[in-house]
């Protein structure tokens, strides 16, 4: 069986003064049944990591660049976030792919380096609404696939996350029938490309919130969720993780 995980994405957001919320998901949560990961802004990585230390939920980057050090200002590096207690990062956000033009071979690199930290890697991959209403969405998704999966992939360091473009931040959520379709396309594609893909962790991403969360965890082949917006306070994290649990 896969590993089940509630992963928090906090982009852009988060001061010094959200560290309360990290100390309170935790006191909500002091043995959980299923992994909790918090991807805080990378000026707060040292300080959730240090908060969560000993604890039961896991820290995580939001990205890294490809390469282990050198001259690439305002970059941060697998190893760098692993230093900073990091265990996973997120590689390949469409809001990456996009505002930055990362392409899967991008991604595959970012995948591969974090591996060679340590780093569990998160790839996300996820169509747009043209590509869906062309009906392109699996063969998009399953290219994406094969191309940002570095190689020496495995269950063990690799986590997939499905997040259709048109359902991140909108409000508005995939339903149930268009998930599964997604995330047994992602299985069978898993399974022909890894040994263990029967066990990769598929999450699925886009207006995840305490209200549909239950709905969403019933879809075969949904193994968590990767959370924006509703990651931000525990109050709406919370629901969610008790409902994957
Ligand atoms: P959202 O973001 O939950 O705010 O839609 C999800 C994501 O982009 O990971």
């Amino acid at each position: 069986m896969p590993k089940k995980l509630a992963a928090g994405n906090w982009k852009m957001n988060g001061l010094t003064a959200g560290l309360d919320e990290v100390r309170a998901l935790q006191a909500a949560h002091p043995e959980p049944s299923v992994g909790i990961l918090i991807c805080p802004p990378a000026t707060l990585l040292s300080a959730v990591a240090g908060a969560l230390g000993g604890t039961a939920i896991a820290a995580g980057g939001q990205d890294c660049h490809a390469e282990a050090n050198g001259a690439h200002t305002g970059d941060i590096s697998a190893s760098m976030l692993a230093d900073a207690g990091a265990s996973h990062v997120i590689v390949g956000h469409s809001e990456r792919r996009g505002e930055h033009g990362e392409s899967d071979e991008d991604v595959a690199a970012k995948a591969a380096a974090a591996h060679g930290a340590g780093l569990t890697a998160i790839i996300c991959l996820g169509e747009s609404q043209a590509q869906r209403e062309a009906g392109e969405h699996l063969a998009v998704i399953t290219a994406q696939l094969a191309g940002s999966l570095p190689g020496g992939a495995t269950a063990a360091n690799t986590i997939i996350a499905y997040e259709p473009i048109w359902a991140i931040g909108t409000g508005l959520t995939a339903g149930p029938e268009e998930i599964a379709e997604a995330h047994t396309a992602l299985r069978e594609a898993l399974e022909a490309r890894l040994q263990d893909g029967a066990e990769v962790t598929l999450l699925y991403g886009g207006s995840v919130k305490g209200a549909n969360a239950a709905e969403i965890f019933a879809v075969p082949n949904v193994d968590g969720a990767l959370v924006g917006g509703a990651s931000l306070t525990s109050a709406d994290f919370s629901p969610i993780i008790s409902a994957l649990e």
